[in-house]
């Protein structure tokens, strides 16, 4: 199955992501962007995101990014990428409205919610899985990079156990067009600002360890963030510090958002389910990497969390 049968005839497409885009969101809308841009070039299409982080500013048409979700414009088709409609945040109405809705998505929880769903947990990223939705011929450098991004950023580049034989031949096919793919990474994953590495640090030093050890949580308020000038986009990478350390089967990561309202991550390394345990406070995600956002005090939400974790260990013991 190739995307371009789905949308061949549309005259107005629209592209989205889910809110607080990570970097296989960012970088699957902004390949397909580009490949229906060439596959299409009488088409309108246009890409509805949050403001990505500056990093990805080395992704070629990045400004095109429409950040202020305001349009009149009623589309032919509109594409979800990397969620399901609960996560697309203010496109959700452009969504909508649109006259074929297609959702492409590799989170297990995401049952689908378009008019044609191609939902395949098995793949490691949206990413990897658009490649395949592509002609390869068509598929150019600046395609090849962004999918490349999207890939490494959402397996911890090819360390998580989501990294599958079909990614690496995946990847090997993008590295053959040769751009920097070591700069590439170093510059968009693992570089940090000073003030990133700060309130991570920060962040870990008061993290504490619960349930003899198997679990580690810690959290960043509103306040913190004033303090180190940083915004959420800055916190990317602090639940899987958490998570190496070692002993640690559940590391949870909360910050504020609101009033009594936190992001929840959470990251696992197998033991712990930890999309059941986000679905049931009504997020989602993977087996290893979900999240959710909570209502309520910070301690009341690790109570609640930790029933879940405890519920699903116990029951784990009581069939072994
Ligand atoms: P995060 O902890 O936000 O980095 O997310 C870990 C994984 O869970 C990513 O694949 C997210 O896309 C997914 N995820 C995070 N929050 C939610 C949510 N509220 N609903 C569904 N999936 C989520
Ligand atoms: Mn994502
Ligand atoms: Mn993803």
């Amino acid at each position: 199955m190739k995307i371009i049968n789905e949308v061949k005839d549309a005259k107005t497409i629209a592209i989205g992501g889910h809110v607080r885009p990570d970097g296989d969101c960012v970088c699957s809308v902004m390949a397909l962007y580009r490949y229906l841009q060439k596959e299409l070039p009488e088409a309108r299409i246009d890409v509805y995101l949050e403001k990505p982080a500056e990093v990805f500013a080395c992704i070629p048409g990045i400004e095109d990014i429409r950040s202020d979700f305001q349009t009149q414009q009623v589309y032919d088709v509109f594409i979800a990428l990397d969620c399901n409609d609960e996560r697309l945040g203010n496109a959700l109405p452009i969504y909508r409205k649109a006259g074929r809705r297609i959702n492409i998505d590799h989170h297990i929880s995401n049952t689908g919610c378009g008019d044609l769903n191609i939902i395949e947990p098995q793949r490691s990223s949206t990413a990897e899985l658009l490649y395949d939705l592509m002609d390869p011929q068509k598929v150019d450098e600046e395609i090849a990079k962004a999918v490349y991004i999207g890939i490494a950023h959402d397996t911890g580049v090819f360390r998580y156990s989501n990294t599958s034989p079909h990614t690496l031949e995946t990847a090997a096919k993008l590295l053959a067009f040769g751009f920097d793919f070591s700069e590439l990474i170093e510059k968009t994953f693992f570089e940090k600002t000073y003030v990133q590495t700060q309130i991570m640090g920060r962040a870990v030093l008061e993290s504490v360890r619960f349930m003899n050890d198997r679990c580690i949580v810690s959290m960043v308020t509103r306040r913190m963030m004033e303090f180190y000038q940083v915004s959420t986009k800055d916190l990317d990478g602090i639940v899987n510090q958490l998570q190496v350390v070692s002993g640690v089967d559940c590391a949870i990561f909360m910050y504020e958002i609101g009033t009594l309202e936190y992001k929840v991550s959470m990251r696992s390394n197998g033991k712990v389910n930890v999309a059941d345990v986000a679905v049931k406070f009504g997020g989602g995600g993977h087996v290893r990497a979900a999240g959710c956002t909570m209502n309520g005090t910070y301690h009341d939400n690790i109570n609640n969390l930790s029933r879940e974790i405890a519920g699903q260990l116990k029951k784990q013991k009581e069939q072994a």
